[in-house]
């Protein structure tokens, strides 16, 4: 794995720094002695911030250095080298590569999109650890608990919420704690003679997608179930559930994990799975990230690999209202009887302007098979020219599903071109937008299967119709199982996440944004009058399923940050028992996140106990 030279250089600045501090650039109150600073300190319910007299002196900022191995980093602004100008290298070198997720996530400060109105603005921590291994994750975490400081966890940074990035906090970076490992036969500590062994993989919590994708599948033959954005991180997409392009046929990654080691808030690094500490094992599936402890390593399954995956693609736009009522009827009708199986994942957009996309994908199916289910529609669109244009080609296929995420020659994904990075470091074309984007509005809603029955079929049309007059609506049929195998099903009941999406037959999601807009970012900027106008249209969109699916659950990670019933929309009836692990292994709050598990008790800075 490549190291992280920025990281290295604000490191050596930082021991520079400490080294040379004078004693004028203290606070008044860190020159004090402790027990005079007591006086000063906040109270109980309230952590510590850089202003506050209690902030940690900096001997005790020089120590955790020491105790981390030297891996306490100053965390700069991402577009800090800016500040003075545009003319600098590090200025230069931030701008050039601020579409690039990877360089995104090798910033402390990076962070995947950059920003959501009226919701958050990416804000560099003070400090952070770059943690190598667990003992530095323990060092940070009993350093934060003890000076009641505000602790951040950030692997990826691809939080849609900002859950992973904190003003005045101190972060926990895993970033460099990427190590995979195979196992031919795994059993999670002390299920010996209650589990069979299983073959499996290993990750460090810092690990991307990719990075799992390219051994365990590239190199390796098998298939582990992980997200479908490949530079997402392992540890916050488990924590989240975790849906990729198969998951229609393998489920959720959660559901996939077999054991993880946790740093809890008391600083115990704890082997958690099945057979111990079963109910912190369940919450890590699907409970959230940021809310639990800090996820150090992660053993998931691997599986058979099918021996093709493949897709199918194009955009069909109907020339009327009524042509696109159309189309959608026969579409469904598709989809439910051709496309409602484990096969058949990833979307297709309802157009504000009357068009469907497809972007789908399958597994298990040869090329010639993938056609086939498909030739029936496109015969069928084809029938009609004078009712439906076909604006992008269609059509279908599949591949050797070993050759799926391997970067030689696939003109679907985009290349880190910088020196070093591991050239499997690659990201989908179809991803691209997203990278630093600045997020106007997003939410997500569970559509059940029972809508495309009988009378219900009707309600599904009439409702996807009137949201597309607001706001393009992607339906991702992998983010809802309903038709997967039944023991998929069951492996995902097995966790935390909210059981509505067993029952679902894809997640909807709408929103949108414009292109980056990080603070300091040199000639950003956001028109918030038009942003508010496309946030409402997002709204008036959701709204309209919502009337159709009351009380809908949403994805934890994709989801709307104003939700208001947030807890039984990510966790359904799970939330009680969420909240009881989160009495039992964190009573004191230190992880706590927007809309994570016990947020309701703190201000919405972290800051302050309610
Ligand atoms: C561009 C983009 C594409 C996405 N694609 C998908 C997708 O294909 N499928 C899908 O299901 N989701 C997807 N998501 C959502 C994504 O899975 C979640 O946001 C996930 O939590 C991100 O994990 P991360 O480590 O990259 O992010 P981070 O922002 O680093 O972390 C997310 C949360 O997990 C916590 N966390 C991270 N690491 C740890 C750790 N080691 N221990 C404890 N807590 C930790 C953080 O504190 C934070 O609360 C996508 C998001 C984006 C922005």
């Amino acid at each position: 794995m490549r190291t992280d030279t920025a990281g290295d250089m604000y490191r050596r600045r930082l021991l520079k720094s400490l080294a040379s501090l004078p004693l004028a650039a203290l606070p008044l109150a860190a020159l004090l002695p402790r027990g005079l600073r007591a006086a000063n300190g906040a109270a109980g319910r309230r952590r510590v911030g850089p202003a506050d007299p209690d902030w940690p002196t900096a001997e005790a900022w020089r120590a955790l250095n020491q105790a981390v191995g030297g891996n306490l980093l100053e965390v700069p602004p991402l577009l800090g080298a800016c500040a003075a100008g545009t003319d600098s290298a590090g200025c230069r070198e931030v701008l050039a590569n601020l579409r690039n997720p990877f360089y995104l996530g090798d910033q402390p400060s990076g962070t995947q999109v950059s920003g959501w109105l009226d919701a958050w603005t990416p804000a560099a921590s003070v400090y952070a650890v770059k943690a190598r291994d667990t003992a530095d994750v323990v060092a940070a975490v009993n350093f934060a608990r003890e000076h009641r400081l505000r602790l951040a966890v950030k692997g990826g940074g691809h939080s849609y919420q900002g859950t992973s990035n904190a003003r005045d906090s101190l972060l926990v970076w895993t970033r460099a704690m990427n190590r995979v490992t195979l196992h031919e036969a795994f059993v999670p500590q002390g299920c010996a003679g209650r589990m069979q062994p299983v073959p499996a993989v290993s990750s460090g919590a810092g690990a991307m997608w990719i990075d799992l994708y390219d051994a365990v599948t590239t190199r390796a033959g098998r298939y582990v179930q992980g997200g479908g954005c490949t530079s997402v991180g392992v540890a916050g997409l488990v924590q989240s559930g975790g849906f990729g392009s198969f998951s229609k046929g393998f489920g959720t990654a959660a559901a996939g994990l077999l054991e993880a080691e946790v740093v809890t808030a008391d600083a115990r690094a704890l082997t958690v799975n099945a057979c111990s500490h079963p109910e912190l094992f369940w919450a890590l599936k699907g409970g959230g990230g940021g809310s639990w402890g800090v996820v150090t390593r992660l053993t998931l399954r691997t599986l058979e690999l099918p021996e093709f995956f493949g897709a199918a693609w194009g955009t069909i736009r109907a020339r009327t209202d009524s042509a696109f009522r159309k189309l959608l009827a026969r579409f469904f009708d598709f989809y439910a009887s051709d496309l409602l199986n484990p096969h058949w994942g990833e979307q297709v957009t309802v157009g504000s302007d009357n068009s469907l996309k497809l972007s789908m994908v399958c597994q298990g199916l040869d090329p010639a098979q993938a056609r086939a289910v498909w030739q029936p529609l496109f015969d069928w669109i084809a029938a009609s020219p004078g009712e439906f244009t076909v604006t992008d080609e269609l059509g279908a296929g599949a591949k050797p599903a070993r050759r799926w995420w391997d970067s030689a020659g696939n003109r679907s994904m985009i290349p880190d071109l910088r020196p070093g990075a591991p050239s499997y470091h690659v990201w989908w074309n179809g991803d691209q937008d997203q990278v630093g984007a600045y997020l106007h509005a997003y939410d997500s809603l569970w559509l059940p299967a029972a809508l495309l029955h009988g009378q219900q079929r009707q309600g599904l049309l009439a409702a996807l119709f009137a949201a597309s007059r607001h706001k393009s609506i992607g339906l991702h049929f992998n983010k809802g199982l309903a038709g997967a195998p039944a023991a998929t099903i069951a492996a995902t009941l097995a966790t935390a996440t909210n059981p509505e999406v067993t029952r679902a037959f894809a997640l909807a999601i709408i929103a949108d944004g414009g292109p980056p807009a990080y603070p300091g970012m040199p000639g950003a900027s956001v028109d918030a009058a038009a942003a508010r106008a496309d946030a409402r249209s997002i709204d008036a969109a959701s709204a309209a399923l919502r009337r159709l699916v009351r009380q809908a659950g949403s994805y934890v990670s994709e989801s709307n940050f104003f939700n208001a019933t947030w807890q039984r929309a990510f966790w359904g009836e799970h939330y009680a028992r969420l909240r009881a692990v989160k009495a039992s292994y964190d009573p004191q709050g230190l992880f706590i996140g927007h809309h994570g598990v016990g947020s309701e008790d703190w201000s919405a800075d972290g800051f302050t106990r309610l």
